[in-house]
């Protein structure tokens, strides 16, 4: 086995992917080894939350294996292979028992990893699940077994709402439990995210919003009980915690890049603070920001492959406004990145707009809900983008 590629990028997910085919794309021959913590194989990660109201099988949400990856890309995919370190004055990486493979440019597309705020005990930790790839995605499906199931959900970010809405949607019983007062409290003023709250208790998810937890603590044959910090009690067959990311930004940090608590700290051309290594995806904050999302990713690939074939290429993000998957109400939301000062909310029920607005008038954000949804374009032609 070759023990040395042109390029070598860490990770398989969409950011890793998505350069190589970006390089492939524009012609580019050189030698590139993929190596992933996973099981490489290609797969949409914003299916994950669409699944269970269709009732996909794991299987089918993988577009290619990690081999039919490797033929398309004409790259060598190594899998199931955690990078244990980066020698960067050797220009190489070190795999498991002391193998190294040696690059002349390496890109570092790591994602994030779920971050759980609080520990859990060991007697409640096989019904505790965090799905942020395929193979947490495998095993939750398991764990749900073949009839309706009560799962509590705790975090009402994106995730959380997206995969209420969807267990929902696939015969599930639903609470969610949230430290805030609203749901996707980071994307929707109060009355949008109240608005998503009317939407999901009419059709009978719980919500026990304001609330923290007090204990986990088995429950008859299989189940948790969930005590809150105002003395309510939520039974369980199983938990999911949608509780934020953290970017994976180990490896960097050991080897002595520069790296911040929002990520690999890398410039508009996605170069770290060492001059052969580079970072994009839900790792990389790019200028000062770090969106974990697909069109940021998206085009950072574009603009990092078009770099590194000799045309050096500031990535731009553009107005990305971002879609909840969350059927029971449409919610797009672009959130403003400075405090607005003030919100303009028009609408009733669930049609609801509300516009972002700076000191001088301009908008600078929105979110939408319900029928307000088809504003997103007239709106983001309006908005200012973000790394323009
Ligand atoms: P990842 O997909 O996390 O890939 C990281 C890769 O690095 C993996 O292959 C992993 O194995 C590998 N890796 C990590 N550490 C190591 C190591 N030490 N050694 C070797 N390999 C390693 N975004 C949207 O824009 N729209 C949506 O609708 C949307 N929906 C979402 C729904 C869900 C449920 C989730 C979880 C996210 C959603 N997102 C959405 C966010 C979007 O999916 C992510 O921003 C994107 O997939 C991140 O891709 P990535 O390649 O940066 O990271």
């Amino acid at each position: 086995t070759p023990s040395h590629a042109a390029l070598v990028i860490i990770g398989t997910g969409m950011a890793g992917v998505g350069l190589a085919r970006a390089l492939r794309r524009l012609g580019d021959q050189r030698s590139i080894t993929l190596v992933s913590a996973d099981s490489g194989e290609d797969y949409s990660k914003p299916l994950l939350s669409t699944g269970f109201a269709k009732g996909l099988i794991p299987d089918k949400l993988a577009q290619r294996s990690a081999a039919e990856l490797g033929n398309e890309l004409q790259a060598r995919v190594i899998i199931h292979t955690p990078v244990r370190a980066l020698d960067v004055d050797n220009r190489s990486i070190l795999l498991e028992q002391d193998q190294v493979l040696s690059y002349d440019t390496l890109v570092l597309a790591t994602g994030a990893a779920p971050r759980v705020p609080f520990s859990i005990a060991p007697n409640v930790a096989p019904r505790c699940f965090t799905i942020n790839d395929l193979d947490d995605y495998r095993r939750f499906h398991k764990a749900l077994g073949h009839g309706p199931t009560r799962v509590a959900i705790i975090g009402a970010g994106l995730v959380g709402c997206e995969f209420a809405n969807d267990l929902h949607a696939g015969g599930h019983q639903v609470s969610v439990i949230a430290p805030e007062a609203t749901l996707l409290p980071r994307l929707l003023p109060a009355p949008l995210g109240n608005a998503l709250g009317d939407a999901f208790n009419e059709a009978g998810i719980r919500l026990c919003l304001g609330r923290s937890i007090d204990s986990l603590a088995p429950s008859s044959i299989d189940g948790i009980e969930l005590r809150l910090d105002n003395g309510d009690a939520v039974s369980a067959d199983l938990i999911l915690m949608a509780t934020g990311l953290t970017p994976r930004s180990v490896l960097a940090e050991a080897a002595g890049l520069s790296v911040s608590p929002s990520g690999i700290e890398v410039d508009r051309l996605l170069r770290t603070s060492n001059p052969n290594i580079y970072a994009l995806g839900d790792v990389a904050c790019v200028d000062g920001v770090n969106a974990m999302y697909v069109q940021p990713l998206q085009a950072s690939a574009k603009a990092l492959a078009a770099t590194l074939t000799g045309s050096p290429t500031p990535v731009s993000f553009g107005t990305w406004p971002i879609v909840v998957k969350t059927p029971l109400l449409p919610v797009v939301a672009y959130p403003p990145t400075t405090v607005p000062e003030r919100w303009r909310i028009e609408g009733e029920g669930g049609d609801i707009s509300a516009l972002a607005e700076n000191k001088d008038g301009r908008l600078i954000g929105f979110a939408l809900t319900g029928g307000c949804v088809r504003r997103k374009v007239e709106l983001s032609r309006a908005a200012p983008s973000l790394l323009g």
